[in-house]
């Protein structure tokens, strides 16, 4: 492990984290001015998608492997640790070989009990943080459980909740906290809230994105776009950048009241 890899590693472990970047990277020049902002604004790491779990099988998939010299390019400017979703045992090669810094698992594949095994295997020697995203409609054992399979080979674990399925339809999903809390006392792992898939709603980023930080949470995960309006997906929940700027700067006056 080289002395930039430790060093990322160490900033993850500290109180608070935030990753933000677009849902999709659509493009290198997206891409690369979205890390600007990102990296500018003081959040520790660069999130973007490559290759997307969508609903239906005949919706844009992401733009996959091409993208990772995207990423590449963006870390190389910008100094900021990257990240994306895994979603098989290529795409934890792909991602490792050219030196991605934290990966995350899905909500949708929180329960592939043999893809949790074989990213926690593949991340032992380094132990890169692995982030588990909460599934949709998992209970708390179920995603404590989860993460114990990647725990097995590789204890820098950081659980997400991403909000789960409610009979609610003015948001997305159902931002859980209780859960989400009770999992950070139980598990003694670092817990972010992604506020955007939680919430599916550019108005509701701010205000959970502060509630999170006041209620003593290990970072956040925001999705920010160039373009909100039009991006290729999960448009409506994406903030622009400035406004990522301008919430960055109002988390920073706030602090853990926990
Ligand atoms: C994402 O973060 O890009 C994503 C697809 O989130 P989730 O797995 O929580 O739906
Ligand atoms: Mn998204």
């Amino acid at each position: 492990m080289n002395i930039e890899t430790l060093g990322r590693i160490h900033e993850i472990k500290k109180n608070w984290t935030v990753f933000g970047g677009p849902c999709s990277a659509e493009s290198r020049d997206q891409v690369v001015k979205s890390a600007i902002t990102v990296a500018k604004s003081g959040a520790e790491v660069f999130r973007a998608g490559l290759w997307k779990p969508r609903t239906n099988p005949c919706s844009w998939q992401g733009v996959g492997s091409e993208a990772l010299e995207w990423m590449q390019e963006a870390k190389r400017q910008t100094g900021i640790a990257i990240s994306t979703e895994v979603n098989s045992l290529s795409t934890i090669e792909a991602t490792l070989k050219i030196g991605f810094d934290i990966l995350w698992i899905g909500s949708r594949n929180s329960a592939y009990f043999p893809l949790l095994d074989e990213v926690g295997r593949q991340t032992s020697s380094k132990q890169i943080p692995i982030i588990l995203k909460r599934g949709m409609g998992s209970e708390l054992d179920e995603w404590l459980g989860a993460a114990d399979y990647i725990r097995k080979h590789n204890p820098n674990v950081i659980l997400c909740e991403r909000g789960i399925k409610g009979f609610n339809k003015n948001t997305r999903n159902t931002l859980d906290l209780q859960t989400a809390k009770v999992a950070q006392i139980e598990s003694g792992l670092p817990v972010i809230i992604d506020v955007s898939h939680a919430s599916g709603r550019r108005d509701l980023i701010l205000p959970m994105a502060m509630a999170a930080k006041a209620a003593g949470f290990n970072g956040l995960m925001i999705e920010t776009h160039p373009d909100p309006d039009t991006a290729k997906t999960d448009s409506k929940q994406q903030i622009s950048l400035s406004d990522f700027e301008t919430l960055m700067a109002k988390l920073n006056t706030i602090s853990s009241q926990i």
